[in-house]
């Protein structure tokens, strides 16, 4: 399977000259499985160049898993072209409102003015599917399983196989933190993958003014990372006070803390993964 980041940074998007290499949108992840199957994982405002890449082809399915309903994770999709696109099939899997969140974006019942089309006016076909259904499910050749994430107000973390390969996407997840999943239960759900796609925002020195936001520091991503015997770890839901440089000295300490043979990066909004 192949994945592109379309979207990589945490919270609330930050463009401008200081976030150029690792991107300024928010969460959005596309998957494509040898079969052609395409996944997208959340609809951050990185969602929006992925639709307009896709309108360069004819009308599809898009297979589009929430992983929850924060802002970051939801708000480009009012700008995603195939929604606007007759014929344009888009399926909903993962947290099990993603449809409403979806439809409170376009529909505010108060009449005060947020976005000035409705839902049910977009031409593209969007709905739940059974084929996305959590825990587990399969979309050709590929396994998807879902587990909850440690985060306020919930999230799913997505686990891809495709024969050998194997991907895990957590993001917006505290490791220790408050929440369903204990560190073994991550470990389970990320053992032997290839790659796991981590939130890294903050620095473990910044975890103390940060405890039960939601998100996790670096070196609980990086035990995660050794204690699950993953090849390749991919940090990412960048803080968005962080520049470009500092996401280098982030990802410089990770480098000198892993084992040898763990390969460590930072997501970078552009950046394509053979997996
Ligand atoms: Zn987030
Ligand atoms: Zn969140």
């Amino acid at each position: 399977m192949r994945l592109t980041f379309w979207g990589t940074r945490g919270s609330i998007p930050v463009p401008g000259p200081d976030t150029v290499r690792y991107g300024g949108n928010t969460s959005c992840l596309e998957i494509e499985s040898r079969e052609g199957r395409r996944v997208v994982v959340d609809a951050g405002t990185g969602i929006r160049p992925l639709g307009r890449k896709l309108m360069a082809q004819e009308p599809d399915e898009i297979n589009l898993l929430i992983t929850h309903l924060h802002w970051d994770h939801l708000l480009g999709f009012i700008f995603f072209e195939p929604a606007y696109r007759k014929g344009w099939v888009i399926k909903l899997g993962g947290w099990p409102l993603g449809l409403s969140g979806l439809r409170g974006l376009f529909d505010n019942h108060l009449g005060d003015g947020h976005f000035p089309v409705g839902f049910d006016d977009l031409p593209a076909k969007i709905m739940p599917s059974r084929e996305l259904e959590a825990p587990r499910s399969r979309l050709g050749g590929l396994t998807l399983r879902a587990c909850p994430l440690n985060h306020p107000q919930g999230g799913v973390g997505f686990r891809f196989d495709e024969r050998e390969a194997s991907l895990v996407f957590l993001t917006d997840n505290e490791l220790g933190g408050p929440g369903p999943a204990s560190l073994d239960d991550f470990v389970r759900f990320c053992a032997g993958a290839r790659v796991l796609i981590h939130d890294g925002q903050y620095l473990p020195s910044e975890m103390a003014g940060h405890a039960g936001w939601g998100h996790s520091d670096w070196a609980s991503a990086l035990d995660l990372a050794r204690l699950a015997g993953v090849e390749r770890l991919i940090l990412t839901h960048h803080d968005p006070s962080r520049d470009d440089g500092q996401v280098d000295d982030l990802i410089g300490q990770v480098r000198r803390a892993a084992p040898p043979g763990l390969v460590v990066e930072a997501a970078a909004e552009g950046m394509v993964v053979e997996v």
